[in-house]
């Protein structure tokens, strides 16, 4: 039985508008053993006849028969079955992968079947032997002669062992003396198969060849057969896949092997990553930025610097501890009394007030209207450029007189207060209805003198009754007065009730505190009980209505119970970008932090979620942009490689490993690239490399960020291969070799 048998094949050429014939109604069997010399002028249909017999091409009619099988109905997975069980081909154009060296030729035919690169090493430098490149094995290809390379190819379509040998003008680009030598070359290794070869140069052959045909106009016009061809059995491969490890190694050749494609990938790439990154950033930026602002229902100022502290022990910060905070790199300012920046104190006279947190005055170095103050009593009030009230008295509002009040609306401070400077407050934020009041030091000491009680529980029992400010069942709460002697306490005369003969007087009270962060308490002595008409004359205050339910006790005992160190105090930082820095510096230093720009919540919060999802869409489409311009730059310096993917399928490669390796080599590209930008990234973050614009990209990035833009880069590079693969498989072998040519 023949190996190959045609019946009656035609095969045709579509183009646009026409239709061209390759070859008409052929009728031909080859056998196993035959040394077949097809002839014939130019353009009659030998190149088409061999490109069919070889499966690189399809034929549109008639029936061939490979070993009996008919292949009418094969696929194009059939036709690379086929080719690699069958076929070994050789090229007027030698097709070989010319930046890789003569072994490394012969070797990728042998990967694409499957061996292991150390188990054919023998048997590629046996081939360059035989057909004598011995001392060439590790020279380019390109840098070959003609003769040289056809040997090589001859080589390759060895190396596979294959029953068919199919070259079409393999002496076509040769002087004589190495066309003689191919030629018999190609008789001494192909005694055992079908060996079928195109020529114009019918003596070179002669003396060879079992079998000569002719061709003419697309038919063949002679079929002589010239020696008796000895009985060989067809024999076909056992088919094994290409390794993973030698594809890794071929993508990873295919990146390097070619400098100059290499260098402009990786720009391109490199290109691509940069603009990612800073497209990214900029997201990130204009996202970090606005969530500077905000506002938050628990604490009044909601600066987002501002990092609220206490210590994981709950006692008080020490002398030495406040120093340490101080100077921990990003701390701007440290607030003691934390708790007045939450609380707001009132400056009032007839005419207008201000009202906002407190502050210590020692922090002003400058102020915007007057100037900094001469004496305790002065104040400086900071306030919103767009208020329109100070803008417009701003000079009369210096040098007035002012009361301040405590946010229970208790008069801090009997003498009168003047602004002596304001200061404007740029960040205009529509939330920010408080101005904000800095102090001097006296004037928050006195503040400071029982503030603890505005965190604290107060009990009071008296002959084992309790009351406590936390239920209702009998409202009080506790000031001092300096009419009050040590250890006594002023009662109202509804506490009579819960003692004996209605009278408290010289009766022992116990008045306990609890908060967060400490627990005290005191015994005491009732002194006497006031009602309306000797409230007067026992307090020295004048106003009843207002201190009907105060327990009053002397200054020196409630101070005792609430003037206490600083158990928690407020760290502004100098920089937001580097926030979880110094955050991680101070809580691994001992200390509980609450970062005011995490608990901050927004009241536009659903239409800012839109214009987030509208920028993230636009970073979308940017991203899908920059694709379709990296991939049109990529198929340019791509296009000279078609010819090797040409080559690797002719030699074996399915479409779909041929996709891989250029997804590898992909992949390794964008890898480098990436690693690049990261290696100059630790450069400028070292400070070894200068680089604001690295810099300035890369403060808003965590290592999530790094990820991200790495799976990104990662996807556009396997999208960009996918694409070009399909692009470049769509069309049959030798069609992309015809468009290269
Ligand atoms: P030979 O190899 O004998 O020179 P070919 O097989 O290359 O001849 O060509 C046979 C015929 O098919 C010629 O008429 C040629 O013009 C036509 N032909 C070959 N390739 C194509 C093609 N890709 N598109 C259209 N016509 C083609
Ligand atoms: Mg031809």
């Amino acid at each position: 039985m023949s190996i190959i048998k045609l019946k009656n094949v035609s095969k045709f050429y579509y183009n646009k508008n026409t239709i061209a014939s390759g070859f008409n109604k052929v009728n031909l069997d080859l056998d196993m053993g035959e040394f077949v010399v097809i002839t014939g002028e130019s353009g009659s249909g030998k190149s088409t006849l061999l490109n069919v017999i070889s499966g690189l091409d399809s034929y549109e009619e008639g029936e061939m028969y490979i070993n009996g099988e008919e292949t009418s109905h094969y696929t194009e997975v059939d036709y690379e079955l086929y080719r690699r069980r069958y076929i070994g081909n050789i090229f007027q154009h030698f097709n070989l992968i010319n930046s890789y060296t003569v072994y490394q030729n012969i070797e990728l035919a042998l990967l694409f079947n499957g061996n292991k690169k150390k188990e054919i090493r023998g048997k590629i430098l046996d081939l360059i032997k035989t057909v004598g490149l011995s001392k060439y094995k590790n020279t380019k290809v390109s840098k070959l002669s003609g003769g040289q390379k056809q040997r090589v190819a001859i080589a390759r379509a060895l190396a596979k062992d294959t029953p068919i040998i199919v070259a079409d003008e393999p002496t076509g680009n040769l002087d004589v003396k190495s066309a003689v030598s191919i030629m018999k070359l190609l008789h001494d290794i192909s005694s055992e198969k079908l060996v079928v070869i195109v020529t114009h140069n019918y003596e070179q052959v002669k003396d060879y060849a079992t079998r000569v045909i002719s061709m003419h106009d697309g038919k063949i016009i002679e079929d002589k057969k010239l020696k008796p061809v000895k009985e060989v059995k067809t024999h076909s491969l056992e088919l094994r896949n290409i390794i993973f490890g030698n594809k890794l190694l071929l993508g990873l050749r295919n990146v390097f092997n070619i400098k100059v494609k290499f260098v402009l990938l990786f720009l391109v790439y490199f290109f691509l990553t940069i603009i990612v990154f800073s497209e990214y950033s900029s997201l990130r930026k204009i996202n970090y930025d606005q969530s500077d602002f905000g506002f938050n229902y628990y604490f009044s100022d909601y600066s987002a610097n501002r990092v609220i502290m206490n210590k994981k022990d709950k006692t008080s910060f020490s002398y030495e501890e406040l120093e340490n905070i101080k100077n921990t790199d990003n701390v701007e300012s440290v607030v003691e009394d934390d708790l007045f920046l939450d609380s707001i104190f009132s400056l009032y006279n007839d005419e207008i007030y201000f009202s906002g947190p407190a502050s210590n005055i020692q922090s002003i170095h400058k102020v915007d209207i007057g100037k900094l103050p001469e004496n305790d009593n002065e104040v400086i009030v900071e306030v919103s450029e767009y208020d329109y009230y100070v803008d417009t008295y701003k000079e009369e509002l210096l040098n007035k007189e002012f009361t301040l009040r405590n946010d229970t609306n208790n008069i801090v401070k009997d003498e009168k207060l003047k602004i002596c400077g304001i200061i404007y407050n740029n960040d205009y934020s529509i939330y920010d209805m408080n101005n904000k009041l800095y102090l001097s030091n006296t004037v928050m000491n006195e503040m400071r003198k029982g503030n603890n009680i505005f965190y604290s529980t107060i009990e009071l029992s008296i002959n084992n009754h309790i009351f406590s400010t936390q239920d209702y069942n009998f409202l009080f709460t506790v000031k001092p007065n300096s009419k009050v002697n040590d250890g006594e306490v002023l009662v109202m005369q509804e506490l009579n009730n819960y003692c004996k003969n209605y009278n408290c007087t010289g009766d022992p009270l116990n008045i306990k505190i609890k908060n967060i962060y400490y627990e005290d308490a005191v015994d005491l002595k009732v002194k006497n009980y006031y009602k309306k008409d000797n409230f007067n004359y026992l307090t020295g205050l004048k106003n009843y209505e207002e201190n009907a339910s105060t327990i009053f006790m002397n200054e020196n005992d409630y101070n005792r119970l609430f003037t206490k160190d600083s158990y928690q105090i407020s760290v502004f930082l100098s920089d937001t970008k580097k926030s979880s820095e110094t955050i991680n510096t101070l809580e691994s230093s001992g200390y509980n932090t609450i970062y005011m720009r995490d608990i901050l919540v927004d009241e536009i919060g659903e239409f800012r979620g839109i214009i987030k999802i509208i920028r993230g869409v636009m970073f979308l489409i940017a991203t899908i942009v920059l694709f379709f311009i990296s991939y049109f730059i990529i198929k340019i310096i791509l296009k000279s490689r078609n010819v090797y993917f040409s080559t690797i399928r002719i030699l074996g490669s399915t479409k779909k490993q041929a996709k891989q390796l250029l997804s590898i080599e992909l992949l390794l590209d964008i890898n480098i690239a990436y690693f690049v930008f990261i290696l100059l990234v630790v450069l400028v973050k070292s400070n070894l490399l200068n680089s604001d614009y690295i810099k300035d990209m890369v403060t808003y990035f965590g290592i999530i960020d790094y990820i991200l833009i790495y799976i990104v880069l990662t996807i556009m590079s396997l999208l960009i291969s996918n694409r070009y693969a399909h692009k470049l498989f769509k069309n049959s072998v030798m069609s992309t070799y015809r468009e290269e040519a």
